[in-house]
């Protein structure tokens, strides 16, 4: 491997996932068939040659923190990208360590260089979806994570069961028996990310601003967020209000903004979901469109590049992505007009990795939680590293995923905050899910007695602006 050797990892944990065998070298098997790539968006070749190699990224990437195993930092899969582009097949070596990689994007923000590791890693993934055939369980795991999370109407008919389910006292019976996680890692996963249920009242096609309106605003309800988080729409929706924007939500037109798919290389899928959005939107005349989960914002930011080969789609969808506002960028971009009510509470912010290193958004959430009287911040530990959750890479790899969650708990806790906050929907159910594996609560308890409760970011402006007794966050 050429360039000079980066430092390992201050302390590898885990176990790999089955899928990734060990490669150290870099000594791909050789397998039948033809050059890893074709010539629809192969990863290219001058960002490739952009990496110098210097290894600056290796100790913010997650898998490389994990197994200490150079093809699974950025610079190793870069190599095997080139390796790709050189001729060489895909082997099933070479789509474990493509596989692996979370799309964190904290290598983006470490490089020095400029590597757009984000366009090299989506494009990777293209080929892989479309060249690679995997083992009959893993496809058969894919389609079923596919055939679900990106639709949210089959999400919300999970709620009842689920709500049952919870409500019976089964949940604490399953845990105690610690069967689960040994017969179904995957199930055991899905069942410790569901987060409690409450009411889901229908949100209105739309929301008056209140007082003058300084803004027309689309909003995304989102899969997961409209789903299991409806209490964060309620809260964006109102807060958008507060501020002066009229809200613009249509929620029966809406579906899957697709990022789920273009994170995972479907392609095509991510594309038709996003024309189905671009055309729900159509002639609604909304100055932007707001969303308040960091992985949708990020590729609904990409819309421009993703339909830039359909010609009915192309100029609309770029139109339709430089709109595109993650809730606190947009409310920092306007300013405040609503006045903010003292909330006397300890908060951790947790930069959600689609918001800090896809997109750049780190000052605005703080601005907007430093602007609240009485809150005091508090910052998390080794903010870059991901918590795993990273679309639906916590459930293909349970085991990698919990121990990063637990790591990223272990600082939250270590904050003494008494609630953490976050912008994204995965995040805050994966450290939910570890903080108890750690002796900790996300249940009301005394301050200092080891839990923490979770909200968004609209949830604590919105608590603030209505002048909520601190105790609906902490409860
Ligand atoms: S996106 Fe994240 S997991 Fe993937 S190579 Fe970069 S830092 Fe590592
Ligand atoms: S991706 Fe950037 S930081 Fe990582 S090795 Fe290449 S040039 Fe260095």
């Amino acid at each position: 491997m050429p360039g000079p050797a980066a430092p390992g990892p201050a302390s590898p944990s885990g176990t790999r996932p089955a899928s990734v065998p060990r490669d150290v070298l870099g000594l791909l098997a050789p397998a039948a068939g033809g050059p890893a790539f074709d010539e629809h968006r192969p990863p290219p070749a001058e960002l490739v040659a952009d990496c110098v190699h210097c290894g600056f990224c290796l100790p913010t990437c997650p898998t490389y923190v994990l197994w200490g195993e150079e093809m699974d930092s950025p610079r190793g899969r870069i190599h095997l990208m080139r390796q790709g582009l050189e001729g060489e097949p895909l082997t099933d070596s070479m789509v474990g360590h493509f596989d692996a990689c979370l799309g964190c994007m904290a290598c983006v923000t470490a490089c020095p260089s400029g590597v757009r590791y984000d366009t090299l890693i989506e494009n990777t993934r293209q080929q892989v979806e479309r060249r690679h055939t995997r083992p009959a369980r893993e496809r058969a795991l894919r389609a079923a994570i596919f055939a679900l999370f990106p639709y949210p109407k089959r999400l919300r008919m999970l709620r009842g069961p689920l709500r049952a389910y919870q409500a019976s006292g089964l949940r604490r019976l399953v845990a105690r028996t610690g069967l689960l996680p040994r017969l179904a890692p995957t199930l055991a996963t899905l069942e410790s990310l569901a987060p409690r249920l409450t009411r889901a009242p229908k949100p209105p096609d739309r929301v008056p601003a209140y007082g003058p309106r300084r803004a027309v605003v689309g909003m995304l309800t989102g899969c997961v967020q409209s789903a299991f988080f409806p209490g964060v729409n309620a809260a964006t929706a109102r807060v958008l209000a507060a501020e002066g924007c009229e809200v613009v939500i249509n929620p029966a037109r809406q579906g899957c903004c697709g990022a789920l798919s273009v994170h995972n290389g479907r392609e095509k899928e991510a594309q038709e979901f996003a024309r189905h959005l671009l055309d729900a939107f159509a002639d609604t005349g909304i100055d932007y469109f707001v969303v308040n989960a960091a992985g949708c914002g990020s590729s609904l930011k990409e819309y421009g590049e993703l339909l830039r080969d359909d010609p009915r789609y192309a100029d609309r969808a770029a139109a339709f992505a430089a709109r595109v506002r993650d809730l606190s960028e947009l409310l920092v971009e306007l300013g405040p007009v609503a006045r903010r009510h003292p909330l006397p509470v300890s908060v951790a912010y947790h930069d959600a990795c689609h918001l800090g290193h896809a997109q750049g958004i780190r000052t605005q959430p703080r601005e907007l939680l430093r602007a609240i009287p009485d809150l005091e911040l508090r910052e998390i530990a080794d903010p870059e590293l991901c918590c795993g959750s990273a679309g639906v890479w916590n459930v293909l790899n349970p085991e990698p995923a919990a121990r990063l969650g637990e790591r990223k708990a272990r600082d939250v806790l270590g904050t003494g905050a008494q609630l953490l906050v976050t912008a994204n929907p995965g995040c805050l159910m994966q450290i939910a899910a570890a903080i108890p594996r750690l002796g900790g609560s996300t249940e009301p308890r005394p301050a200092g007695s080891g839990g923490i409760a979770l909200a968004h970011t609209a949830q604590v402006l919105d608590a603030s602006i209505r002048r909520l007794p601190v105790d609906r966050l902490l409860s």
